[in-house]
């Protein structure tokens, strides 16, 4: 018997006031929405001399709003992003080489119903990160089940599993969802064995599911990080069979920020080691 089940009223039970029986059935039936508003939407209907149908419209549409909501928060909970972030704070502007109506494009998600990939390819602090976040974050809002990870604890998790005798179910687990976040791919070289899981993953998610992987090398150095040429060769294969190219090199957003706001606070030192009477070109004390 469920607990749910054991909770509910014996058969032909007519005690307890109509509210308080509606507000068992209604979170026995998982629906938290119409128990919190049917009260206030039944008198702003009545004022409004809406009728039953449209009343329980209304209702029916505010849970199904919610419930939306609600899945969309699992999903993005579910996927561990290390931080939200989508493409609203994204300055396209600050990153010339990306192609921004591709990205654009890849965020409407077509791409992961055709079950295709993304490499994001660029030297540090270029938002290879951030958008592979996006389009998470873009995919858990379009209904799709998400898993973000950077390679190094990827492979991690692997060789745990392995060591633990349930590398089957965590692969299960990461051939089931329909995008898989690999960020990172080059930072660390990896061992002979987490190289061969790695390849395992995006192996058994070819042509089943999308993988983003974002890198700081360059496709011909990524043997210095799976260590032999023959798996990099076959890896590369199944990524690239179906995939859209991010090439994102350029400055460093980090530092070009942190450039920025070094010029800014010198600026305003200037600006306080400068008295009033100061000539603000030569900075000398007008009398
Ligand atoms: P990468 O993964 O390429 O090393 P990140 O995505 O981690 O770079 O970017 C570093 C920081 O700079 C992050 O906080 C990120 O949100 C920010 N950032 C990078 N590029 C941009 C951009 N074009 N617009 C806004 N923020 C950016
Ligand atoms: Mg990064």
């Amino acid at each position: 018997m469920t607990g749910a089940a054991k909770e509910s009223m014996p058969a032909g039970t007519t005690a307890g006031t109509p509210q308080i029986l509606l507000a068992h059935h209604l979170k026995h039936l998982k629906l938290p929405t119409v128990l919190r508003e049917y009260d206030k939407v039944a008198r702003e209907c009545a004022r409004d001399g809406v009728d039953h149908p449209r009343y329980l419209l209304r209702l029916v549409e505010l849970e199904l709003i919610d419930r939306e909501r609600r899945m969309v928060e699992r999903r993005i909970r579910a996927a561990r992003f290390p931080a939200v972030k989508s493409f609203d704070t994204f300055d396209f502007t600050a990153i010339p080489s990306l192609n921004k109506m591709l990205v654009l494009e890849l965020a409407r998600c077509g791409y992961i119903l055709r079950r295709e990939n993304i490499i994001a390819l660029g030297n540090s602090g270029t938002g290879k990160t951030h958008v592979a976040l996006a389009l998470g974050l873009a995919a858990c809002q379009k209904g799709f089940s998400v898993a973000f990870a950077t390679a190094a604890s990827l492979v991690n998790q692997l060789l745990e599993a392995r060591d633990e005798k349930r590398l089957l179910r965590l692969q299960r687990e990461l051939q089931a969802v329909k995008l898989l976040i690999v960020d990172e791919l080059g930072y660390v070289p990896l061992s002979p064995t987490g190289a061969e899981l790695l390849f395992e993953v995006f192996s058994q998610r070819y042509e089943r599911g999308s993988t983003i992987v974002t890198s700081n090398l360059p496709f011909e150095d990524w043997t210095s990080v799976l260590g032999s040429e023959r798996l990099t060769g076959a890896l590369l294969d199944r990524l690239t069979h179906h995939v859209s190219i991010l090439a994102m090199n350029g400055d460093s957003y980090r530092l070009r920020q942190s450039a920025g706001r070094r010029r800014a606070t010198a600026a305003a030192e200037q600006n306080q080691a400068t008295p009033d009477n100061a000539d603000p070109e030569t900075g000398e004390i007008i009398p």
